[in-house]
């Protein structure tokens, strides 16, 4: 017995394939069901002419066994068995053991439906066509021929014969039904089981990584603030000192620290785009500046080298186009300032051109080819990969994080546009870059050199744009350093200003005062910037003064800047605070009577 259960374990073991299994289980019942016949039949003494013929069946039913577990041949063994038993032995003992109107159509039936069971493809299709022409032609043939036919020899037989095989064909495929089930259902579970085990390890995958997002982003930030300081207090330096070595010195000081700045801007930005959390803010601006600004600014640089940067243009360009600029502009010194950075002698150059696409709609291309290193054919393919710097040896003289291609292209995608590169090693390289842009005005922007010229250039020495002695100003910032940046930078203008180093003081001195106008610093401890706000709106000075408050916003919340002013802010100033740009929104915002606009 222990043998016989060793047998059936070994024969419906888990390695093997679901279908043998399903032979193993036909086999097995079957044979069993045909030595159940076989002694019953010997029992009762009917039918001898068929024990022959059940005895060759049984030994074909082992033999196919042995086929498919001794040589692993399941599907051969579900052939050969089909064929045997199906177009030999079966009919025969159809013949010879009652015809229709014992148990054997049953048997037949069990006999086809084996075929479907274990046999693929086309034999199996062949051999059921083969075996339903073989049973149908003897089922007709007895109705002819009826003395051709061994009936059972009394009524009594038949009906056993015919419970005992309505009885092996339902145990046969109940048996099938429930072992198929059973694997379903197995399956089910592990599945379910994994599915568990991959949510969790997602969730912690997407935890760690929510984790470094926020590390990043709150480093950045805690390293923004000691920089904002060293650029704005170096700006205080150059504006005052009349030497010009310390001048030289802070212009080395002012260099270093933006480019501290923009790898710092670079590490934020990859975070905010791997987390998903960069979003494009589409806003309307000026073509000429946008092109402006990002010549100027790499003009300078290039010159530094002693190389050329060539601008070239389409007049017709649109003057007023919609999209993210920040971003534009970022894509732009991005490519400028590598083609700047990988080449020695030569030139650059800077081309804009755009393609009409429908009404409104361009595509703004932007060329940059330059004269300088190439990049191989390997470096070529990880270019565009976080991290990844190409042809490290020929460039390991050249400072670089392998970040400022990722981020461009990701910005692109972002926007739907694309990036393409051609590169000769030792020889240039050309980086076109296809972005979508809605065409607000369809006035061209025309010759941009002439606008230039007229005044619109940089460089000129700082010289404040107003004075207004009887504005008075609150700022609140919990760094001590920012306000007195803050207070340097507008010394010239003559505003009074009072300082407040938290929240808290600074809602007090509010309660006290009258300010024209109050600056807050968004990230502070304690009460931060939108918590004072929303304090300052509740008192009574608030409700009839109106002072307007500008917000002052590190660029790690960047995009966030509509949010501020949906909260209720009047306007909003990014860090590292611009004198400009600060001298803009106060001139802005203060009443015009107290404003003396200074002539430049
Ligand atoms: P990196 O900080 O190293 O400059 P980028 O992502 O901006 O990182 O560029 C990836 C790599 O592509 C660079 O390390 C450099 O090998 C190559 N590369 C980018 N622009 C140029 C160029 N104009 N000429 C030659 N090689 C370039």
């Amino acid at each position: 017995m222990k043998k016989f259960r060793e047998l059936i374990r070994y024969l419906m073991r888990e390695e093997l394939q679901i279908q043998h299994r399903l032979i193993n289980i036909f086999l097995i019942i079957g044979t069993a069901a045909l030595f159940f016949c076989l002694i019953y039949d010997i029992f009762l003494g009917t039918a001898k002419s068929s024990f022959w013929i059940m005895g060759l069946l049984i030994l074909s039913f082992i033999l196919s066994l042995l086929i498919a577990n001794k040589w692993n041949k399941p599907n051969a063994a579900g052939i050969i068995l089909s064929v045997v038993a199906n177009y030999f032995l079966m009919p025969l003992l159809y013949i010879v053991d009652g015809g229709k109107e014992s148990g054997m159509p049953l048997w037949l039936t069990l006999a086809a439906l084996f075929v479907w069971l274990v046999v693929d493809g086309w034999p199996c299709l062949v051999i059921y066509i083969g075996d339903i022409i073989l049973f149908s032609s003897l089922i007709i043939y007895e109705y002819y021929h009826p003395e051709f036919v061994n009936r059972l020899s009394s009524r009594h037989d038949e009906y056993v014969d015919y419970i005992i095989g309505i009885a092996a064909v339902v145990l046969i495929f109940g048996a099938i039904f429930k072992f198929e089930s059973r694997v379903y259902e197995r399956k089910r579970q592990e599945l379910e089981e994994k599915e568990k085990e991959l949510t969790e390890i997602n969730l912690s995958l997407e935890q760690a990584n929510e984790a470094k997002s926020i590390f990043l982003a709150r480093m950045s930030h805690e390293i923004r603030t000691p920089i904002n300081a060293v650029i704005g207090m170096n700006e205080i330096i150059m504006r005052e000192s009349a030497e010009r070595n310390i001048i030289g010195y802070a212009s080395n000081i002012e260099t270093a620290s933006h480019t501290l700045l923009s790898l710092i801007n670079d590490i934020l930005d990859f975070s905010k785009i791997e987390s998903g959390l960069m979003k494009i803010v589409p806003d309307e601006y000026d073509t000429y500046d946008l092109i402006r600004e990002c010549y100027t600014l790499l003009d300078m640089r290039a010159r530094d080298k002693g190389l050329t940067l060539k601008l070239e243009y389409n007049e017709k360009l649109p003057s007023v186009l919609k999209g993210d600029e920040v971003r534009i502009r970022q894509i732009i010194t991005n490519l400028l300032s590598n083609a700047v950075k990988y080449t020695d002698n030569g030139s650059i150059t800077f081309d804009v051109d755009f393609v009409k696409k429908a009404d409104d709609r361009i595509d703004l291309i932007i060329r940059v080819t330059d004269t300088g290193r190439g990049i191989s054919e390997e470096g070529m393919k990880t270019i565009f990969d976080s991290f990844s710097r190409a042809d490290e040896r020929q460039n390991r003289n050249i400072e670089g994080t392998g970040l400022g291609l990722s981020i461009t292209k990701q910005l692109i995608d972002l926007m739907e546009g694309s990036i393409d590169v051609k590169s000769e090693y030792g020889r240039g390289s050309e980086f076109t870059a296809v972005i979508p842009q809605t065409a607000v005005s369809p006035e061209p922007m025309g010759d941009f050199w002439t606008k230039y010229n007229a005044g619109e250039g940089t460089g000129e020495n700082y010289h404040e744009s107003f004075k207004a002695p009887d504005a008075r100003i609150l700022v609140v910032d919990d760094v001590s350093v920012n306000l007195k940046i803050f207070t340097l930078l507008l010394k010239n203008t003559e505003v009074m200003i009072d300082t407040a180093d938290s929240g808290a003081r600074g809602l007090e001195l509010y309660k006290e005062n009258h300010y024209d106008m109050i600056f807050l610093d968004h990230m502070m401890p304690q009460m931060d910037g939108i918590e004072t706000f929303e304090e300052i709106r509740k008192t009574d000075r608030y409700k009839s003064e109106r002072t307007p408050v500008v917000v002052l916003t590190a660029n790690a919340i960047e995009g966030a800047d509509k949010e501020y002013l949906a909260i209720g802010f009047t306007d909003y100033l990014t860090k590292p605070v611009q004198s400009d740009e600060l001298e803009r929104v106060i001139v802005k915002l203060l009443p015009d009577e107290m404003v003396f606009v200074a002539d430049r």
